[in-house]
């Protein structure tokens, strides 16, 4: 089957175990949007109503980030599981993403076996809410690299937070995209997306390690569509391996398609926009 015009994915939004957050994230989560906020909760447990958000806002497929961070945000390994009973109720258009602490699996191939069997579709690595730099493996954090080599082996793509957090007890410093150089090194057929380009401090350093690896893709989420030149003025360089995503509901991403509308305004080629946001997503995570 030939995907000639595929739709909009939006490879980074957040549909989380909500009940699961630690008291005081969900009040930093909630900040913002106390008129919405009870809408939010019942999306995490009606998929359908997300399908109607994804109508509304004109968007085909959507990645859904859920990563185990029991000590900083909260959310178990259960979360896993989660995400793939939410997907599995349009599986064309939801797309799980799940993970495997390091600091706390005692068999990080089993563990990512597990996701392939639950039919998780990218691993997402949180360094700030999971207390380690994403190169601990070459200081002792062995489940870390074995946890990449699994994917890396599997065809497992695996989505690395740069850039800082709000979240009360985040480790902002382990938010550097620098430690990506030695995991793109180390792993050399592993495919590394790297999530908001280590926005808002880091983006000369995300850059470097872009332009110097073919094996790391940029995901734009978190970076305000309107600001992305700006922090990016030289994107047309990795244009081949760009894909979109907008950290919904985020703070500060009030809507899919205002995101999506801001992006389509910039001066950049169609060709260019057609590719970041439908075929370079595609054949990340391609229909099955
Ligand atoms: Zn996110």
């Amino acid at each position: 089957m030939t995907a000639a015009r595929p739709g909009v994915s939006d490879l980074h939004i957040h549909i989380q175990p909500w009940r699961d957050l630690k008291p005081e994230v969900a009040a930093a989560m909630r900040r913002g949007k106390e008129d919405h906020w009870q809408r939010l909760l019942a999306l995490m447990d009606d998929p359908k109503a997300l399908l109607e958000v994804l109508d509304e806002g004109g968007i085909w497929r959507v990645g859904l980030v859920n990563y185990p961070s029991p000590d900083v945000m909260g959310f178990d390994d259960s979360t896993n599981e989660f995400a793939a009973r939410y997907a599995a109720a349009a599986p064309e258009r939801l797309l799980p993403y799940g993970g495997v602490h390091p600091r706390f699996t005692t068999d990080p191939e089993g563990q990512v076996e597990h996701l392939l069997e639950l039919g998780i579709r990218c691993l997402k690595i949180h360094p700030p809410h999971q207390v380690y730099p994403a190169n601990a493996y070459t200081m002792g954090l062995d489940a870390l690299g074995r946890i990449y080599r699994r994917c890396e082996e599997r065809g497992m793509p695996v989505l690395i937070h740069t850039g800082t957090s709000i979240f009360p007890g985040a480790r902002c410093k382990f938010g550097h995209p620098m430690e990506i150089d030695d995991v793109a090194i180390d792993f050399p057929d592993l495919q590394i997306v790297m999530a908001h380009g280590g926005r808002p401090l880091w983006m000369d350093e995300a850059f470097f390690v872009l332009r110097r690896h073919r094996n790391v893709m940029l995901e734009l989420s978190g970076i305000p569509p309107l600001k992305l030149l700006e922090y990016f003025p030289r994107l047309e360089e990795i244009g081949d391996r760009v894909v979109w995503g907008t950290d919904w509901p985020s703070p500060g991403v009030k809507n899919l398609r205002q995101n999506l509308d801001q992006f389509l305004s910039l001066p950049l080629p169609d060709e260019l926009k057609d590719r970041i946001t439908r075929h370079t997503p595609l054949a990340l995570i391609p229909r099955r």
